[in-house]
């Protein structure tokens, strides 16, 4: 059996265990063993690399997987549960430009390319280009360093011919016997250029969904690629990676109520602060000692875990009371919103991480009907997804998106810090109903007070 049978042969098994990997994440219950089985797979194929027929330069390869390998295992380790999305939107960038760097690699010498094998290496290095610098925009903006959302007078028509330019200059390369240098510079320069004017007007509501279609794009460069490389891994890695990547973006813009479209060419840009339905009531405040007592004497109460549990890292002391308050003999569930906090999944991995039961969480189609039997609803730390203008005020920016029906329980209590705005900069009615009570301060804190009254009327 020849050396590349064998590789092939592997990279087969490789393919089995991303699939096995991406099957593994799709529930909490085996997340963790779907991670380590892609792990693994992305291990061996980076090993058997190392045999592709010719290969060379084997120091610089070892040198890069020390480099990129120490690196992202330090920043894995010390990355903050909230900031795991720029986090993302960073490694996605850097996949994106790696593929782009193939392209350039490859189109640097072009001729010895059959056409549609340049005509690939082009489009994968657009994607890729588009998707390095959209992804570091992103990146900015999610880490606070680019605070302003910049909107050009004749945004779309900006778009349109910068696209067009780029795709002309991807023309001319394809046509060209031999792709001169400054052909391929302009080219790329075009491309970043269009990643960075494309996701700059973008607002941070939408930024998720945009770093998971970057992520698609990532996908689909990379299989390109892979094409020009005949590397059967990198095409498999990069369908993998492209198809889940576009089925997230589909899912997070459905739960959103935003067509991608909206996303990208109409964003919310947080100017409008309520809906033109105005707020009306005001904010009443409770005291933790009579939050706990409405918890404690209720029969049913349903949690809903927003931004600000994550943030608060509230979860231990959340799944320390709910304990607490079904040993008084209270119902608790929990109802999570399919983009609560700030990725798909955020509060069940959080909830899981503090050892909450599979089986008392329950998503928004699951639970939504049961708030009107609740005697509580208690918020921690969530708004968007709790606000009711998306029902019902047709000017609000999140109008459509459905949410959590916390407001038709018998009571509310909304635990947060002030008057902070959820992530889309709005202003929630919910916290000026009438059965709304609002019990200030951070999660952890305000859930360990509830937490001592609760045992104090045990005892
Ligand atoms: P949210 O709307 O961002 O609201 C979080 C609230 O938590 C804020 O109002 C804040 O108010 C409060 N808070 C912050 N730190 C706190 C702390 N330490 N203790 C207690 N409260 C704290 O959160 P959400 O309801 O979870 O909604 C998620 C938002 O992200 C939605 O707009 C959604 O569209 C967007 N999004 C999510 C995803 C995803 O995949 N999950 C994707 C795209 C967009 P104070 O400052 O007053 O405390």
């Amino acid at each position: 059996m020849t050396a590349k049978v064998l590789i092939n042969i592997s990279y087969f098994v490789v393919a089995l265990l991303f699939i096995l990997g991406l099957k593994g994440m799709s529930s909490p219950v085996t997340a963790r063993r779907g991670i380590i089985w892609a792990g693994a797979g992305m291990v061996l194929a980076t090993l058997v690399t190392f045999g592709w027929p010719g290969m060379s330069n084997y120091a610089l390869m070892i040198t890069a997987l020390a480099m990129g390998g120490g690196l992202s295992w330090w920043s894995g380790k010390t990355v903050k549960m909230t900031d795991m999305p720029q986090m993302v939107a960073l490694y996605n960038g850097m996949g994106g430009g790696a593929a782009a760097a193939i392209a350039a690699i490859e189109l640097a010498r072009s001729e010895t390319h059959a056409p549609a094998v340049t005509a690939l290496a082009i489009a994968g290095g657009l994607i890729g280009t588009i998707s390095f610098s959209g992804s570091l925009v992103a990146f900015a903006k999610l880490q606070g360093i680019m605070r302003k959302t910049f909107r050009l007078p004749a945004q779309n028509a900006v778009n349109i011919i910068l696209a067009a330019l780029t795709v002309l200059s991807g023309l001319g390369i394809a046509s060209a016997n031999h792709a001169t240098t400054h052909q391929i510079v302009i080219f790329f320069a075009l491309a970043l250029a269009l990643g960075v004017i494309i996701t700059i007007p973008i607002g941070g509501a939408d930024m998720p969904v945009v770093i998971s279609l970057f992520n698609a794009l990532t996908g689909l460069a990379v299989g390109f690629e892979g094409y020009v490389l005949n590397n059967p891994a990198l095409i498999i890695a990069g369908i993998v990676v492209g198809s889940a990547g576009t089925l997230l973006t589909q899912l997070m813009a459905r739960a959103m109520n935003r067509p991608l479209t909206n996303i990208l060419f109409k964003p919310i840009t947080g100017e409008a602060k309520t809906g033109q339905a105005g707020i009306a009531g005001t904010l009443k405040e409770v005291s933790a000692l009579d939050a706990a007592s409405m918890l404690r004497y209720a029969h049913k109460v349903i949690i809903v875990p927003g931004y600000g549990m994550a943030v608060g890292q509230a979860q231990h002391k959340v799944k320390e009371m709910s304990v607490l308050l079904e040993e008084a003999g209270v119902e608790v569930k929990f109802a999570i919103h399919p983009v609560a906090g700030r990725m798909p999944g955020h509060m069940n991995v959080l909830l899981a991480e503090a050892g909450v039961s599979y089986d008392k969480i329950f998503d928004l189609e699951e639970i939504n009907e049961e708030f009107s039997q609740a005697d509580v609803a208690l918020v921690i730390g969530a708004n968007d997804v709790v606000n009711p203008a998306a029902r019902t005020d047709r000017s609000s920016p999140i109008y459509g998106m459905p949410v959590l029906n916390a407001d038709r329980a018998h009571n509310v209590i909304v635990i947060k810090r002030g008057k902070g705005t959820g992530y889309s900069g709005i202003e929630n009615a919910l916290f000026y109903a009438d059965n709304t009570r609002m019990l200030y301060g951070s999660a952890q804190q305000v859930v360990n007070d509830v937490i001592k009254h609760i045992k104090e009327m045990s005892t």
